[in-house]
């Protein structure tokens, strides 16, 4: 596999099962048509996808440590995305409705909730706006910009105390951060982290806010900037670029993830809508994937009321893993209001309008497949389905070539037969009538 690895890694989302971007490309300069259908079919066919095998967060290293960036877990591993393939719908009432039943919460938390009859918009406007988040990403559609660089983080790495206040607001489970972690998006575009929340679905269900290829991940991350070119968040609001948000899905793994952890196991203390607990301070780092250079970005909103606008997103390809355990704790913990479950805190994926989302690194478009929107990593190393359709495709190409041979031959006897008996006589023939 050595010679054949391109990149050390290059995770994309692309759809899935598909041969390689290198098969396909020599496939087509061999001119061999009739034979990338068979390969895919191939592929397709096949239970074992080799890309499917190859997912999104293998590379991620939580603190836990069992998975070692650059050692390639087996294509037939139990590192399968798990990606739930479930409904991507939202629930009926994520838009939410004003709840002013609840008169005794203090924040702007009591005005809104997931589930309701009335949509958002009647009492947050701006949740009607153009360019809403979340959205769906369409990796093949999106556009690549050499200029976007890996967001850089510092004083993220916060010692045990002071104590970090964690808070179950009723929509959410919300770290607040203090002073001091710093991010750049670029030169002279420096946020400072403000919260980080969590948005999950149910045990059964996912809950990511963003979606890829129309596919919803058991649950996403927020880490929540504001521009230091602002003072208060109210003052960045609806400003281009005012507020930035980190994000990252959270999906299954086999292993319980520390970082998390150190989050998960305090959600116990507050069950409670309003209810609130102090931890130690950790490295909120450690809660974002490992790389941070190969994301999606692209402008939007806050996801919940106000739906401010000019939000600008990073969502990160690489996803972080987390226990089936630890995922079921995330999604069957909190209560809400009502005294409900809370549960499905994401809201629909809302239209583009004409933004065009971008990303870090070149997606390589493929054709879809009847699986196509499972979105996959796919590895630099050619799979086992790309060395199948490698074959093939030399196979092929071999048989053309000494088809095309021959027939050249065939037609080199051919052409000195009808120039001496076709062309002269009718020529001559045509002239003198
Ligand atoms: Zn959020």
């Amino acid at each position: 596999m050595a010679p054949l690895c391109l990149r050390p890694w290059l995770p994309l989302l692309i759809p899935a099962p598909v041969a390689g971007p290198t098969v396909q490309l020599l496939l087509f300069l061999l001119l061999l048509g009739p034979a990338h259908p068979q390969v895919q079919g191939a592929d397709s066919s096949g239970e074992d996808d080799p890309l499917g095998k190859e997912d999104l967060p293998s590379e991620e290293d939580p603190p836990g440590g069992e998975d070692p960036p650059g050692v390639k877990n087996e294509p037939k591993g139990e590192d399968e995305l798990k990606i739930e393939d479930k409904s991507t719908e939202a629930p009926k009432d994520t838009e939410g409705s004003q709840n002013n039943a609840h008169g005794h919460h203090k924040d702007d938390h009591s005005h809104w909730r997931y589930g309701g009859d009335l949509p958002w918009p009647q009492a947050f406007p701006k949740c009607a706006g153009r360019f809403q988040s979340p959205v769906d990403i369409r990796p093949e559609l999106a556009a690549f910009s050499r200029a976007l660089q890996p967001p850089e983080l510092m004083g993220f790495e916060l010692p045990p105390l002071p104590e970090l206040r964690l808070r179950n607001n009723g929509h959410t489970v919300q770290l607040t951060l203090p002073p001091g972690l710093e991010m750049a998006l670029g030169p002279g575009r420096e946020y400072r982290a403000l919260q980080l929340h969590l948005h999950w679905g149910t045990p059964g269900s996912p809950g990511s806010e963003h979606t890829v290829g129309g596919h919803r991940f058991p649950a996403e991350i927020h880490v929540v900037h504001l521009s230091n070119a602002f003072a208060k968040v109210e003052e960045a609001l609806d400003r281009p670029g005012g507020l930035a948000v980190l994000s990252a899905f959270l999906q299954e793994g086999p292993e319980e993830n520390g970082a998390y952890e150190q989050l998960l196991s305090h959600l116990e203390e507050i069950t409670e809508e309003g209810s609130e607990t102090w931890i130690p301070g950790l490295d909120v780092s450690t809660l974002l994937p490992s790389d941070l250079s190969l994301y999606f970005r692209y402008e939007g909103s806050l996801t919940t009321p106000p739906c401010a606008q000019g939000v600008i997103w990073t969502v990160f390809n690489q996803t972080v893993r987390l226990s089936a355990k630890q995922l079921h704790t995330l999604s069957s913990s909190l209560w809400g209001p009502d005294a409900s479950r809370l549960q499905l805190t994401f809201r629909a994926t809302q239209p583009l309008n004409g933004r065009v989302v971008e990303t870090s690194f070149p997606v390589v478009s493929v054709e879809s497949s009847p699986r196509s929107s499972e979105p996959v990593r796919l590895n630099s190393c050619l799979a086992a389905g790309d060395i199948l359709a490698l074959v093939f495709g030399i196979l092929f190409a071999a048989t053309s070539i000494a088809f095309l041979v021959q027939m050249r031959r065939q037609l080199r006897r051919q052409s000195g037969t009808k120039g001496n008996v076709s062309y002269h006589p009718a020529e001559v023939t045509e002239t003198v009538t």
